[in-house]
């Protein structure tokens, strides 16, 4: 009974237009391997131009997961059409490589770049799943995921300075490396 009320108050949530707003998310790390670091965040290698996103690596290419970061269930729009390899440098998609996208409400997004594509690579809902390889797609300079974390296509850097998100904070998947809003 309790499952059914709450269905139809997010019935009548959507109906009138709620459905649209905006919630913090969690993002967790992409590779689940102790190793894996945040490379670069406001600024590119930490201390380069600016990128306001966060890179995470943990030295190896086309040999993890590069798995999906938000911590519920959500639905990721694949990219692909790029073909995988592990140094980077070409233009393919605008750069991005093979890449995903989680939308929300009010030109938010959050988007997860530059994997290596394999059979887990395709649109789909899910939670925390095997999304491709970790990669180099795209303009890269080695195997890394590139996460942001968007409002109308603008990289806002809230989302992981609010949690104290820095360069070489451990990215484990089991870490909280932000908030983003979606
Ligand atoms: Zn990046």
């Amino acid at each position: 009974m309790k499952t059914m009320k709450l269905t139809l108050a997010a019935a009548v949530l959507a109906a009138t237009g709620w459905g649209t707003s905006v919630t913090a998310a969690t993002a967790v790390g992409p590779i689940c391997d102790a190793a894996a670091r945040v490379g670069s965040t406001t600024y590119y290698s930490c201390s380069g131009s600016s990128h306001n996103a966060l890179d995470i690596s943990n030295g190896t290419c086309s040999e993890w997961n590069h798995r999906g970061m938000i911590n519920v269930s959500r639905h990721y729009a694949y990219y692909g059409g790029c073909a995988n390899n592990c140094s980077g440098g070409t233009s393919c998609n605008g750069g991005a490589g093979n890449y995903y996208v989680v939308t929300g409400g009010s030109g938010w997004d959050f988007r997860q770049l530059h994997l290596n594509s394999n059979g887990s690579s395709r649109s789909q809902t899910c939670d925390r799943c095997a999304l491709g390889l970790v990669g180099s797609t795209g303009n890269s300079t080695g195997a890394h995921v590139h996460a942001d974390n968007r409002q109308y296509g603008t990289r806002k850097t809230a989302w992981y300075t609010s949690v104290g998100t820095t360069c070489g904070t451990n990215a484990n998947c089991s870490n909280r490396l932000g908030t983003p809003t979606l």
